[in-house]
């Protein structure tokens, strides 16, 4: 089974729509490395300054001598003064303020600032209950103090970003003032962001790069998994198939066998050996050849499905006869076409012997259809099971035509026996009574026997008879019916012979009969003679004892007469002619 056809193009749309897919994520992560950083450094730098912050506060609180008076009172001595002042240049802080509970500034970096109260809403809301204020915000470069020492590279940058935090003092829950810490984070920040962006950069790329391996595994994956299932599916089907194919034939040649088993007759047997083969082995002509009487050639009995057969082959034009097993052509490099095959076009052919209790009986052979090569090598097993089937019912017919041969047939001379002679002769006398055809019988007696045989013996007698039955069965035509009733005598049925027909029938065999020249040994034995009798129907009897009786009658009347010549039955009983014209006719030979 062939797998659908998942062409290049489809291939290259998957591929293109995977990069597309990755560009997409890698234009995602470059905006997101450009825009993400500065909301995530800012919350950063919140958390750092707080820290910070916090330090800070302590310092300034364990510095002051008194921070709650201090603080209460706005009363800040010289030095305690002297240290406020130099925490810009020993902190990061550029400038602070301190306030008392009301927000009003009791000192500040700034001494203008001293005096003016902080009455924005979060100091009373937040920083007056101890929660910390931040805030940052972006201010010019002006408003920033001692700018040699607070800020480094962006010294030139008009625009400063600034950590504006309020820091509550608290004594014990009890609010006392607060701090306020101004410090310029635009250099930190910058150097956060830089930082940042790198690590996202380096993290995005590592995420798309195990992104894309984890999407080609994946793909790759599925794919060799979609062809193991297809592998599989095809794999199932081709054993379906298969199965199905095996059950075909099983029904088919039981069919064949029990067809075959009935047939009556080879004749009918190749008719349905023609039709089944068609059939069972559509994709090969055939042909069938069965060893005739003498086994010296093979006669052509069928073909089929194109092919044709020849009257008769000899058994050595065949290499599967010589070899006495199957012989495939076109199977080995070097091959020998059987003579039975020309004129050969090199098409693959079978031939099987057809065996038959371990006797050949014949012949099967197969030749392929244009074309069908693979199939017709993969059809021969099938081929020999056919070959088998028909050579055990050419066997069975066979036998069953020799049981019936020895039952109705002398073993001596070949012909029909007595029994038989008596049922045809019935047949044809109730044949003639429905259609009113005319019908003759013909007693033979051989003259003077008992002499022959005494004078030359047994076995001469026996050849003797066995030409007299030859000769009598040579001068039969189609329908008539030579018997040999026992001993020397003989007996024809002559169906549709009109009385002058019969006569002149029965004269032509006696002078056969008196041709007839048999050699024994190293000498011609002498001719022999017969008389003849000749009834007709319904002249002379109408049921078949009576016709036999009359037949007999006239043959002892030619006894009578002198032997080697023909009567007729009683002449008063004679329909056509009389004992004097048919004497007339055949005048009587001298007797032996
Ligand atoms: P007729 O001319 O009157 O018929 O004389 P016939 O001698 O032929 O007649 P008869 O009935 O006296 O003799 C028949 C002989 O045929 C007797 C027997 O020896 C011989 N015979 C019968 N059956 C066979 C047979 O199967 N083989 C041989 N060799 N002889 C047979
Ligand atoms: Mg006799
Ligand atoms: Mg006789």
């Amino acid at each position: 089974m062939t797998q659908p056809d998942r062409g290049p193009l489809s291939h290259r749309l998957k591929w293109i729509s995977i990069v597309l897919l990755l560009m997409a994520l890698a234009a995602t992560a470059g905006w997101g490395i450009y825009k993400l950083p500065a909301p995530l450094v800012d919350r950063m730098l919140q958390i750092d300054i707080l820290k910070q912050s916090e330090l800070w506060k302590r310092r300034v609180v364990l510095h002051l001598a008194n921070p709650e008076v201090a603080l209460s009172t706005g009363a800040i001595d010289g030095h305690d003064a002297e240290f406020l002042s130099s925490m810009p240049e020993a902190s990061d802080v550029y400038r602070f303020k301190l306030f008392d509970t009301t927000g009003r500034v009791i000192w500040s970096t700034r001494p203008d600032e001293v005096g003016t109260t902080e009455d924005r809403a979060f100091f009373r809301n937040d920083v007056a209950r101890g929660m910390v204020h931040y805030i940052q915000e972006i201010v010019p470069l002006s408003e920033i103090d001692g700018l040699d020492l607070h800020t480094e590279n962006s010294a030139n940058a008009t625009q400063h970003n600034v950590a504006e935090v309020f820091m509550p003092i608290m004594d014990n829950g009890r609010f006392l003032g607060a701090v306020e810490f101004f410090t310029d984070i635009s250099d930190l920040r910058t150097t956060f962001i830089a930082r940042l962006r790198v690590s996202l950069a380096v993290l995005s790329t590592i995420a798309l790069l195990a992104l894309a391996m984890v999407l080609l595994v994946t793909y790759r994956t599925n794919r060799f998994q979609v062809q193991a299932l297809h592998k599989q599916s095809a794999k199932e089907r081709d054993l379906m198939d298969e199965q199905l194919r095996l059950a075909r034939e099983v029904r088919l040649l039981g069919e064949l066998n029990e067809w075959l088993q009935s047939s009556r007759s080879l004749d009918e047997l190749f008719d349905m050996v023609t039709r089944f083969m068609t059939h069972i082995l559509p994709e090969a002509e055939g042909s069938v050849y069965v060893y005739s009487n003498s086994r010296d050639v093979l006669d052509g009995c069928a073909s089929w499905n194109g092919g044709s057969h020849k009257a008769h082959i000899h058994p050595e034009g065949c290499w599967g006869l010589r070899r006495g097993r199957t012989y495939e052509f076109g199977a080995s490099e070097i091959d020998f076409v059987c003579e039975h095959a020309e004129p050969h076009d090199g098409r693959p052919y079978f031939c099987f012997p057809i065996l038959a209790h371990g006797e050949t009986v014949g012949l099967l052979h197969l030749r392929a259809h244009d074309g069908s090569g693979e199939a017709f090598h993969d059809s021969k097993k099938l081929a020999q099971l056919c070959a088998e089937q028909i050579s055990m019912a050419i066997a069975n017919v066979r036998m069953r035509d020799q049981l019936h041969d020895q039952s109705v047939r002398d073993p001596l001379t070949g012909l029909f026996n007595r029994r038989h002679m008596t049922e045809t002769l019935r047949k044809s006398i109730s044949r003639s009574q429905q259609t009113g055809a005319r019908l003759s019988l013909i007693a033979v007696d051989v003259d003077h026997f008992k002499k022959f045989n005494d004078t030359h013996g047994h076995d001469a007698g026996d050849m003797v008879l066995r030409a007299v039955g030859a000769a009598l069965e040579q001068g039969c035509d189609r329908d008539e019916v030579a018997c040999r009733i026992g001993g020397e005598e003989f007996m024809l049925i002559l169906p549709d012979n009109s009385a002058d027909d019969a006569m002149t029938h029965a004269e032509q065999l006696r002078q056969a009969v008196e041709a007839v020249t048999v050699r024994y040994g190293e000498k011609s034995l002498p001719r022999i003679t017969i008389s003849v009798g000749v009834a007709h129907y319904p002249a002379h009897g109408t049921m078949p004892q009576d016709l036999m009786r009359a037949a007999d009658d006239a043959l002892y009347l030619a006894k009578d007469k002198g032997r080697n010549q023909v009567q007729v039955a009683g002449a008063a009983q004679t329909a056509e002619g009389s004992p004097k014209e048919v004497a007339k006719l055949h005048p009587p030979a001298s007797t032996a």
